[in-house]
């Protein structure tokens, strides 16, 4: 049975698939194809919730979107550079708190970018406010049996600065540090050209969390 990527499932759950293949790949769920129903929930469940943050909080939302891509277009002003800009497909924050979680400043922060058919899996973790954010992701190829990006140069940019480097390992991870000085302006690109970038939204790192109280 062929199956559709999970890349397609995104695009099934925004709508934008073509008219034929979305009816094709709607008879695929109805056939009862266990993998493919999970994926296109999964993407469902990321669609409403990037609809749900829109209606909360357009105007915040809007100043750091582009924010993030005036910073990131400077990175495509330097020339023989060609950059595609990931869109930021999965924010964990953005999800449902749990009851009774009260403060997510502990957990990691998960993000997930898309672009074309290269995921980018970010996870953000800071021990204490006195020591860099650690940083550490994954690139996956959809496209590739294998879905593993080896030996990828990874590079750590702060406004026209790039701070650090590394390349993934054979898992297709990276590991990085954020120094505490960063600020709002941090972006990740990957590979050559063209240049895969990521814009880490750094000004909701450091934000404190809900502390209602009854
Ligand atoms: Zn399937």
């Amino acid at each position: 049975m062929k199956h559709y990527s999970s890349e397609k499932w995104a695009d099934y759950s925004r709508g934008t698939t073509g008219k034929r293949e979305a009816s094709q790949m709607k008879r695929h769920l109805e056939a009862g194809c266990k993998k493919c129903r999970q994926a296109s929930e999964m993407w469902f469940a990321v669609q409403k919730l990037a609809q749900k943050e829109a209606s909360y909080k357009p105007p915040e939302n809007a100043v750091r979107v582009a924010k993030s891509y005036f910073a990131a277009s400077r990175l495509e002003d330097k020339p023989s550079v060609v950059t595609q800009i990931a869109r930021l497909i999965f924010d964990s924050l953005r999800q449902p708190q749990l009851e009774g979680v009260r403060s997510a400043s502990a957990a990691p922060r998960h993000y997930v970018y898309q672009a074309g058919s290269v995921l980018v899996d970010v996870w953000l973790e800071r021990a204490s406010s006195s020591i860099p954010l650690s940083l550490t992701g994954q690139v996956l190829e959809k496209s590739k049996a294998s879905q593993v990006v080896m030996d990828m140069d990874v590079r750590l940019h702060m406004g026209d600065a790039e701070i650090a480097s590394t390349k993934t390992n054979q898992f297709g991870e990276f590991h990085l540090e954020i120094p505490h000085s960063a600020g709002s302006d941090v972006q990740l690109t990957f590979g050559a050209e063209p240049r895969i970038a990521v814009l880490i939204p750094m000004g909701l790192i450091g934000d404190t969390p809900d502390t209602e109280t009854y």
